[in-house]
C-alpha cells in the first residue's frame, strides 16, 4: 500500500520534480512511512536523524513525512524532529503538489485529516520514454477498513473502509497496460469487501472480471483477501478469469479459535479450512500464502500449537510471520495478560522453520515441471543470473540473456529452496 502511494506521490510531482536515487542530490526527501509494527515506527525516527545531517549541509532540502506514522503523531513529529517542514497522513497526498509550491522556507505544514470520502484520483504513469514503464504495478480499489482487528492500527490511521470508483481503476489499469505493465495486483486491505458499502457499486468478483478482460493484461492478482468475507463467486473467478494468476494471500493470523475470537477476527479455523478446501477443489494447483502473529495476548502454548498445525495442514507457499507488536489507538495494547518477549521470540523461531519445512515440501514437487515466467529482471544476489515469477509467484532463478527481461518464457524448474525456485528456459517457448 505504501509502495503504491510513493508511486502516486512521485507521478503528482512529476511535473515539478524528478526522482533521485542519491539522496546527497535531492531538494525534497519524502519519508513515506509504516506504522504496522512498532520496528517500522522506530526505524522512521532513526532515518530522520540521518537526514538531519544533511538538512545542516544544505539547509534548502525540504524534507517531508508521510504516511501512517505521521498519520499517528501528527504535530508530534514537528516537535520531536523540527526540521522536518512537512507532515501529512494518507489522505492528504493530493495537496502535497500545492503545498510544495506555498512553503516558506522553515515554515512547517502538518496535513492530517481523515476524510470519509477520500478517493485516490487517477492520475496518467508518466514515463520518460517508452522502456521505462515497470513490469509490475498496484492499483488501490479501495482505502481504508472497518474490520478493527483488535491488534492492528490501519482503520485508526487510514481511515473508513472507502471503495474507488470502478471505472477509475479501469482507467488505471487501461493506463498500465498501454504503457507496458503485465502484472497488475489490485490492493485494498479487505478486497472482499469492495463496493459494499455503495449498495449501487459492483462487488468485488464483478470488478475482478471487468479488470480481467481489459485487453491486453496478462497477469492480475489481488490483495488482501479477509477469510471472513471471502465467497464463492471469488473463488470461481480463478477458474474463469485466465490472466487471474492462481496464488492467494489469505492471512490466518493465528489458527485457535480463542486468539481469532480475542482479535475480533470474525471467523473460525474451521470455517478458515473450508475455504482453503474449496480454494484447492477449484483450482488444485493454487499457491497459498498467509500472515502470521506470534505471541498474541493471551496466546497459550496451545493455542500457539493449533497455528502450527494450521501451517502443516495447509502447507502455505509462503508466509509472513511477526511477533505481535502493541499499537497505539488498539484495544490489545490494554489487555492485561501480555506475552513476554522471549516467549513471542522462541514461538517465532519455531514457526519460521515449520514454515520453511512446509515450503520446501510444497516447492520441491514443482521440480521437473514446467511453469510459464516473466522474466522481471537480473538478480539482485547475483549479476550474471536473471529472475522471474510465475503464476503462483514463486521466485525463479535462472540463466538467459538480458534481452528476455519483460517476456514471457517456459521455465523447467531443476531444484527447489523453501524460499526460491531454480530453472532453465525451455528449448521450445
Ligand atoms: N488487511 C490485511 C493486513 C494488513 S496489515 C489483513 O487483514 O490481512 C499486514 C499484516 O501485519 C497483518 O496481516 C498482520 O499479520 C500484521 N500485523 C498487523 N498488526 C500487527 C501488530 N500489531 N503486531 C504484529 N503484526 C501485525
Ligand atoms: Fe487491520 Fe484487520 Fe483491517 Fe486487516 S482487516 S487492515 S488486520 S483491521
Amino acid at each position: 500500500m505504501n509502495e503504491y502511494d510513493s508511486l502516486k506521490i512521485s507521478q503528482l510531482l512529476a511535473s515539478d520534480y524528478e526522482l533521485t536515487q542519491d539522496k546527497e542530490e535531492a531538494d525534497l526527501i519524502i519519508v513515506n512511512t509504516c506504522s504496522i509494527r512498532e520496528k517500522a515506527e522506530h526505524k522512521v525516527y532513526s532515518l530522520l536523524g540521518h537526514l538531519k545531517k544533511l538538512k545542516a549541509k544544505r539547509p534548502e532540502l525540504i524534507l517531508a513525512v508521510g504516511g501512517c506514522v505521521a498519520q499517528q503523531e501528527k504535530e508530534n513529529i514537528l516537535r520531536r524532529t523540527p526540521f522536518v517542514e512537512i507532515v501529512f497522513g494518507p489522505h492528504s497526498i493530493c495537496e502535497l503538489p500545492d503545498v510544495l509550491k506555498s512553503l516558506e522556507t522553515r515554515k512547517s505544514i502538518c496535513m492530517t485529516e481523515l476524510k470519509d470520502d477520500f478517493v485516490i484520483p487517477f492520475v496518467p504513469f508518466a514515463t520518460k520514454d517508452d522502456s521505462d514503464a515497470p513490469l509490475k504495478a498496484f492499483v488501490t480499489i479501495m482505502q481504508g477498513c472497518d474490520n478493527f482487528c483488535a491488534y492492528c492500527v490501519v482503520p485508526h490511521v487510514r481511515g473508513r473502509e472507502v471503495s474507488r470508483p470502478s471505472d477509475l481503476i479501469l482507467e488505471e489499469v487501461r493506463d498500465l497496460v498501454s504503457k507496458g505493465v503485465k502484472d497488475i495486483t489490485l490492493l485494498g486491505q479487505n478486497v472482499n469487501s469492495y463496493g459494499l458499502k455503495q449498495k449501487t457499486s459492483k462487488n468485488f468478483a464483478q470488478l475482478l472480471r471487468e479488470v480481467g478482460a481489459v485487453p491486453g493484461l496478462e497477469r492480475l492478482r489481488f490483495t488482501t483477501s479477509h477469510p471472513k468475507d471471502l465467497g464463492m463467486d471469488t473463488i470461481d473467478c480463478f477458474r474463469d478469469i485466465p490472466c487471474l494468476c492462481e496464488h492467494l494471500h489469505l492471512p490466518l493470523q493465528s489458527g485457535s479459535d480463542n486468539v481469532l475470537k480475542r482479535m475480533n477476527r470474525r471467523y473460525s479455523k474451521a470455517q478458515y479450512l473450508e475455504k482453503i478446501a474449496a480454494l484447492r477443489d477449484a483450482v488444485p494447483e493454487i499457491s497459498i500464502t498467509t500472515d502470521l502473529i506470534v505471541g498474541f495476548p493471551g496466546e497459550t502454548d496451545e493455542d500457539f500449537e493449533q497455528t502450527l498445525s494450521v501451517v502443516r495442514q495447509v502447507e502455505y507457499e509462503q508466509a509472513f510471520a511477526f511477533k505481535y507488536s502493541p499499537r497505539p489507538f488498539t484495544r490489545a495494547k490494554d489487555f492485561s495478560d501480555q506475552v513476554p518477549d522471549d516467549v513471542k521470540s522462541e514461538r517465532l523461531t519455531v514457526l519460521l522453520s515449520t514454515l520453511n519445512e512446509v515450503a520446501m515440501k510444497r516447492h520441491s514437487r514443482l521440480v521437473g515441471k514446467e511453469q510459464e515466467a516473466l522474466i522481471e529482471g537480473v538478480s539482485k544476489a547475483d549479476p550474471n543470473e536473471l529472475t522471474a515469477r510465475t503464476r503462483g509467484n514463486h521466485v525463479i532463478n535462472l540463466r538467459g540473456s538480458r534481452d528476455l527481461i519483460g517476456t514471457f518464457r517456459k521455465v523447467r524448474i531443476t531444484s527447489a529452496s523453501y524460499h526460491s525456485l531454480r530453472g532453465e528456459i525451455s528449448l521450445n517457448p
